[in-house]
């Protein structure tokens, strides 16, 4: 590896990083006029001229310059620098930006860039010589997204859009950088652009909670031939009020109006395989429970079936007519069971 890795060129230059190829010429003659023997002989340095040529020849050569970047840990600031500067004159860095917010995966735009940036700096280091005039590989990175199923999807299994924001080789440089030796416009140097994309996947029968399901070459797409990263889907199974996977059993809490309590009434209600008719018998109180056999999930070797169990509640509607209050209260004068006599009782016993 060269010496000057190790060294700043810039600072010898007296410019910083984002340095463009005019302003690198302009600040080398600045210092030629002052350092070189034959141009200024009082004030000639012929080490110091030596080291201004040397970064000279190397920041205006670009695949020197870019390897040097890289190598010395000015690739990244240098992104950043370009990204801040070009930010609201870009129009594709505000389609990048916009799609920054608009993704909803733990896995950000930044975490995936700077993977991506950081497995060129180690691929960097370990190309041969051989290697040294073609640009860098980078392997895509992973990304993993949490996926909502209801527990009956997550029992019978499902098919599911799926947004995902991704990296891809920028569609205007082909990852390159550099076009025609300045830098592309479209991915302002980063090689990398942000997409969206819709994906079909197919959720397997019998996920479970965090569930991990792996979608092959969905990731983050890899440049200059390095490996697309795959899709990691985490199962989340949606919490809900009415049902439950037990094991086996599927949970089920039935609300009843007063009426079907006291009537019984046949009541369709969706179970694993399409809708069940459950019946509710007369004089069902909140609490009870109904057993429907064979109406659970499959075990796993798939020779038997777990039962539904349902716990029936009174619920009571939320829009009563005139009319309706009016029978409730014929009701209650008519009502002569007392249902509280055995609670006036429990106080006796105590005592
Ligand atoms: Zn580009």
């Amino acid at each position: 590896m060269p010496n000057y890795y190790n060294k700043d060129l810039y600072k010898v230059l007296n410019l910083t990083c984002d340095a463009s190829k005019e302003e690198i010429k302009s600040a080398y003659r600045k210092l030629v006029r002052i350092y070189h023997p034959d141009v200024s002989p009082e004030s000639a340095d012929v080490n110091k001229f030596k080291e201004i040529k040397e970064a000279y020849d190397v920041l205006t050569d670009d695949e020197a310059r870019q390897k040097y970047d890289v190598l010395h840990g000015f690739f990244r600031e240098k992104l950043e620098k370009e990204a801040n500067k070009t930010a609201h004159k870009n129009k594709y860095d505000e389609f990048i930006k916009n799609a920054k917010e608009k993704a909803q995966q733990p896995q950000s735009f930044t975490k995936s860039f700077n993977d991506a940036l950081d497995s060129l700096f180690k691929n960097s280091n370990v190309r041969s010589k051989k290697d040294v005039n073609k640009p860098a590989s980078v392997n895509g990175s992973d990304i993993s997204l949490e996926l909502s199923v209801s527990c009956f999807e997550a029992v019978n299994g499902t098919n599911r859009k799926v947004n995902i924001l991704h990296t891809e080789p920028c569609p205007n440089c082909g990852g390159r950088i550099f076009i025609n030796g300045s830098k592309c416009s479209m991915c302002a140097g980063s090689g990398i652009v942000s997409l969206q994309k819709k994906i079909n996947v197919k959720i397997p029968q019998g996920v479970k909670q965090g569930s991990k399901i792996r979608i092959r070459n969905e990731g983050n797409k890899g440049i200059n031939g390095g490996k697309n990263g795959d899709l990691y889907l985490i199962i989340n199974i949606e919490k809900n009020s009415y049902y439950e996977i037990e094991g086996t059993n599927v949970l089920c809490n039935l609300p009843v109006t007063p009426f079907e309590a006291v009537l019984g009434a046949e009541i369709s209600i969706p179970a694993i395989d399409g809708n069940i008719s459950v019946k509710i018998p007369p004089m069902t109180s909140s609490g009870q429970k109904l057993k429907l056999e064979g109406a659970g999930v499959y075990n796993k070797s798939k020779t038997k079936k777990g039962d539904m169990i349902i716990t029936v509640y009174i619920k009571l509607p939320k829009n009563f007519s005139a009319k309706e209050l009016e029978l409730y209260n014929e009701l209650k004068n008519l009502s002569a069971d007392d249902i509280r006599k055995d609670l006036k009782n429990a106080k006796k016993s105590i005592n």
